[in-house]
């Protein structure tokens, strides 16, 4: 018989979580005005709301925390992480921030002013908000593909190129600081961008002088992808195909939250000794000194031993797999999702599944709130909330796709949870014709307003 697949790691600490009564989950989440934000932790059973800062530390990892240097400057902890990234990463120049917002802001401080363009493959929100705070515009240049949910294709996050070059074409360059590849393409959801997109990038991009900068959250789970879909890299291994990813970026952004393996984080790695100083100053400003940036050293040595951690390939595995696991059972129950699978979360397409609610009406939202009073469980809209208002019309911004985010926290739940999660949404997807109406807006934020929006029923 050929064994069965199975995690390689077992569990040394356990943490208890509740089951709710549904009767109390449809009160709670009145309460929380349909912001599944607003809800405390302990109301929710199986928390898929994001896979940042949520996964489990490993023992190594915690054997850090007991040896970290906190010393203001120079301290060893920061020495460790620094060689880590750049071992690793291959950046000579390295700057702690408090998490990948932290580096944005800090980098940005540096590099984007009023009036430019930052194309890329679809920003992640705080991207967005930080280059929209300064005045500026981030362009959408991933490919039409990625915004369909049905088309398979083996690296949705890519970059179109003729969108990228019409960019370069109708903007100065003065006005493009640089572009934007994110891996994966969060946005997008979860989806991978391709070394040969990564290298054209590259090549058009010193066709016109424009720097590459990577925002990098996922880079070990893109680089997994690119091993097991990009036929010229199989035999390569995750370190490897992370060294030739990272030759053809300028500066990357860090939220050490998601494939940094901890609880808190962030960091700007750069190769420019020049746009280096340039942030140092805005990182002591904003973050702290620039050997700890926001971070403790007990923080910054558990990241260094995280690093090393998520670019093994059998971890990598593992995570891919059990994100794939559910999946695939939402698939079997009919459940539209998008495909191929992302690589931290399955997307649950809102508008395929409640086509008796409206865009307007925030159906991936709705669907959310239907999954939290169902089963006590907690995934997120990366939808027209999210998408927020135009800056200039104020007009609410309909995004392609309206979905609901289920994010799988790192080697944090175990395949038990993942029936549990699917159920859950085949009994929502069973009784979808009875839903046929929203939620409204009472109350919302200028920016950002998905956190903190507040909603009742249409
Ligand atoms: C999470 C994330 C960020 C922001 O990082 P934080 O640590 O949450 O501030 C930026 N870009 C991408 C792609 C992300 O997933």
């Amino acid at each position: 018989m050929k064994l069965p697949y199975a995690e390689p790691f077992k569990i040394k600490m356990v943490e208890t979580i509740k089951r709710t009564l549904k009767e109390d989950r449809i009160k709670w989440i009145k309460d929380a005005q349909y912001n599944l934000f607003k809800l405390d932790s302990d109301k929710v059973f199986i928390d898929l709301l994001t896979d940042s800062g949520t996964g489990a530390m490993s023992d190594k990892q915690w054997a850090e925390v007991m040896t970290g240097d906190e010393s203001y400057a120079g301290s060893r902890s920061f020495t460790y992480l620094k060689d880590t990234v750049k071992e690793l990463l291959g950046f000579e120049y390295f700057l702690p921030t408090h998490q990948g917002r932290a580096a944005e802001n800090v980098l940005f401080s540096a590099v984007v002013k009023e009036g430019d363009v930052v194309p890329g493959n679809s920003h992640f929100d705080t991207t967005k908000g930080h280059i929209e705070f300064r005045k500026a515009k981030a362009i959408d240049c991933t490919i039409d593909e990625a915004f369909d949910t049905t088309v398979q294709h083996p690296f949705k996050g890519n970059v179109d190129l003729v969108k990228l070059e019409n960019v370069f074409k109708s903007n100065s360059k003065v006005n493009i600081p640089f572009t934007l590849i994110t891996i994966t393409n969060n946005t997008a959801g979860g989806q991978p961008v391709s070394l040969k997109n990564i290298k054209d990038v590259s090549n058009l991009c010193k066709k016109y002088d424009i720097p590459v900068f990577f925002d990098i959250a996922r880079f070990a789970e893109n680089a997994y992808f690119i091993k097991t879909r990009e036929e010229e890299y199989k035999d390569f291994s995750i370190r490897e195909i992370v060294k030739e990813m990272f030759l053809y970026c300028e500066t990357a952004t860090m939220s050490s939250k998601k494939d940094g393996l901890v609880n808190i984080g962030g960091f700007i790695g750069l190769k420019s000794e020049d746009l280096f100083r340039k942030a140092s100053t805005f990182n002591i400003m904003f973050e702290g000194f620039i050997t700890y940036g926001g971070m403790s050293g007990r923080d910054m040595a558990a990241l260094a031993q995280g690093l090393q951690e998520a670019t093994e390939f059998e971890y990598l595995k593992s995570r891919i797999s059990q994100v794939a696991y559910l999946g695939n059972k939402l698939l079997e129950y009919g459940v539209p999702v998008q495909e191929p699978f992302g690589g931290h979360a399955i997307f649950v397409d809102a508008k395929r599944f409640l086509p008796n609610v409206p865009q307007s009406e925030y159906s991936a939202q709705t669907l959310g709130v239907e999954l939290y009073i169902e089963g006590g469980v907690r995934g997120v809209e990366i939808g027209t909330l999210l998408a927020d208002r135009d800056p200039e019309t104020r007009e609410n911004r309909y995004p392609n796709l309206e979905l609901l985010r289920l994010a799988i926290p790192r080697r944090t739940y175990t395949q038990n949870h993942m029936d549990y999660i699917a159920a859950s949404l085949k009994n929502v997807y069973d009784r979808r014709e009875e839903i046929t109406s929203g939620l409204e807006i009472e109350w919302e934020s200028p920016i950002m307003r998905h956190f903190t929006v507040e909603l009742k029923k249409k």
